[in-house]
């Protein structure tokens, strides 16, 4: 889905021709559609009547463009116009064609809305996980009412945000999960669930299917049930777990299995492949282990950064030969599958985008860009919180009760510099793959509490890693705990408190320090604020 999506960032081009009739076209017509949405129903034959004459004028101007670009490339208009048929794809055209009106071609490409919103719907849970980015368990006092979270999708689906993906807490328990399911696929949306399966017995599996969810996606820690019950805090989770995705496969849904990869289970990711194979699932995804929630209490289970090369090669290895499609949510994925394929494949975070052939597979993955944090995607939290992504929680760039969600998408000032790789710094800042990779931005915070640093998962950021750990485990926690630095023009600075709300730069009670900054590779000079 989105390999066609993308394609068009290079076949419409940003001319200035072409970018004023895109900009042209995020207008509204009559009917409340975009201009954009309007002429690419035409295009596909969705629609080919009921326009005035200045809609029909741009729509056979958005034509001159797709069929330009056709030809520029060498690509089918026929194909172009049936991978446009796609409701969804559609969706993401729109947010392409409207981000090159907006921004221009950009690397990594800056989107009007985001492709996905992954939705922390309750922090209820039924499961008590060592690594829980959320730290879920009751339900939070302040959690968004129904009719809040009917408004929010609205707001979600006329921002033009693709796909929304439902996690928590556990969704699945959650009173609400079918209202928002229902109404987001009533406004267009592709819906995924993030889920640990426990309650998927055949009913709520079949239950998901009728609804329309497409994608499922299960996380499961171990082949051993030992190991999983314990690091999942209930004895029995892993049997029922096993269950969940068996029902998922039976009734056909796309079924992915999930696995934080830490020192307890990485000897056996190879194992876990072939169990989600032998189980029916689609696709097996490594998730990074982000020092966030609960998991800020295992931070010894982290893998080096060598021993995540290793498990990075593995995964592309695999999936060249397991029959399932192997993705991390670690960035470095989209560096590794280009080193190891010499530049054949590309396999950029959070997003399946598939092999090819040729050189232009580096544009591309420089235009997917690696961390999507704030620019492909971001995050709802339970009360209405907007993050960057589900594994920055205290770094809240607006609410939904007080803000639209297109205000915050457009306005914040955080996810304005995330968008940016200019403002890496160190490692990061200098690495050749920064438009592929970027560094996981939550890593970042979570270890060295600033947005900007080197993510020290990085086999480039070793200097980091080894830094980092020459604090004991107790040091470690303490500085993790409570201080957080922050960057200005001139220095690097630390407060206590969270500080990664809409600026880094200006606030309150800032305590000098001296430790910590050189041995990140933080650039000269620090502590230099009166
Ligand atoms: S140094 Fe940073 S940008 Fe480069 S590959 Fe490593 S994590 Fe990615
Ligand atoms: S910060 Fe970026 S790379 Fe890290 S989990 Fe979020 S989206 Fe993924």
């Amino acid at each position: 889905m989105l390999i066609d999506t993308l394609k068009l960032i290079e076949l419409t081009m940003s001319n200035p021709i072409s970018r004023r009739v895109l900009q042209a076209g995020l207008s509204r017509t009559s009917n409340g559609s975009t201009r954009i949405e309007c002429a690419l129903d035409a295009f596909t034959g969705n629609r080919q009547s009921g326009y005035g004459i200045c809609d029909r004028l741009y729509v056979l101007a958005i034509q001159g463009i797709l069929h330009g670009g056709c030809r520029l490339f060498n690509f089918e208009a026929n194909m172009l116009r049936h991978y446009a048929r796609d409701p969804i794809v559609r969706r993401g055209i729109v947010s392409v064609l409207g981000g090159i009106a907006r921004y221009g071609v950009t690397k990594p490409q800056l989107l009007n809305a985001p492709f996905l919103v992954v939705w922390n719907l309750t922090n209820l849970c039924n499961l008590r996980c060592q690594h829980c980015y959320q730290s879920a368990g009751a339900a939070a006092p302040n959690e968004l009412e129904l009719e809040e979270k009917i408004r929010v999708v609205r707001e979600l689906a006329d921002a033009g945000v693709v796909s929304v993906a439902l996690s928590g807490g556990e969704p699945l328990i959650h009173p609400h999960f079918f209202s928002i399911v229902a109404e987001a696929k009533k406004n267009g949306m592709f819906v995924a669930v993030a889920t640990n399966g426990i309650v998927i017995d055949e009913c709520m599996a079949q239950r998901l299917k009728d609804v329309g969810v497409g994608y499922v996606e299960i996380s499961l820690d171990s082949t051993r049930p030992e190991l999983h019950d314990e690091f999942r805090g209930v004895s029995g989770s892993w049997k029922r777990t096993i269950e969940g995705i068996k029902n998922c496969v039976r009734v056909g849904l796309y079924t992915v299995i999930a696995t934080t990869v830490t020192q307890l289970n990485v000897a056996e990711v190879a194992d876990l492949i072939r169990l989600a194979k032998s189980l029916g699932a689609k696709r097996f995804t490594h998730f990074n282990f982000i020092p966030t929630g609960r998991a800020r209490e295992i931070l010894d289970l982290d893998l080096s950064p060598m021993e995540r090369e290793e498990l990075l090669k593995l995964l592309y290895q695999e999936s060249k030969t397991i029959g399932i499609e192997c993705l991390s949510t670690s960035p470095q994925y989209a560096r590794v599958v280009l080193q190891n394929s010499k530049g054949e494949a590309v396999a950029p975070t959070h997003f399946y985008v598939g092999d090819g052939s040729g050189g232009d597979l580096q544009t591309l993955a420089d235009f997917i860009g690696g961390c999507g944090c704030g620019r492909l995607y971001c995050a709802i939290q339970p009360n209405g919180d907007v993050t960057p992504c589900v594994f920055m929680p205290q770094s809240i760039v607006g609410n939904l009760r007080r803000s639209s969600f297109l205000e915050i998408w457009q306005e914040s000032e955080l996810l304005r510099r995330l968008r940016n790789r200019e403002f890496l710094e160190a490692a990061c800042g200098s690495c050749k793959y920064k438009l592929v990779c970027g560094g996981c931005r939550a890593r970042a915070i979570g270890y060295i509490e600033d947005f900007a640093a080197p993510d020290p998962g990085c086999i480039y950021n070793q200097k980091a890693w080894t830094e980092l750990h020459s604090f004991n485990a107790s040091e470690r926690q303490i500085a993790f705990t409570d201080i957080y630095v922050i960057r200005s023009g001139t220095g690097v600075y630390r407060q206590q408190g969270m500080v990664l709300g809409s600026s880094c730069v200006g606030a309150a009670s800032f305590r000098e320090t001296n430790t910590f900054s050189n041995s990140f590779g933080l650039e000269e000079p620090i502590d230099q604020r009166a």
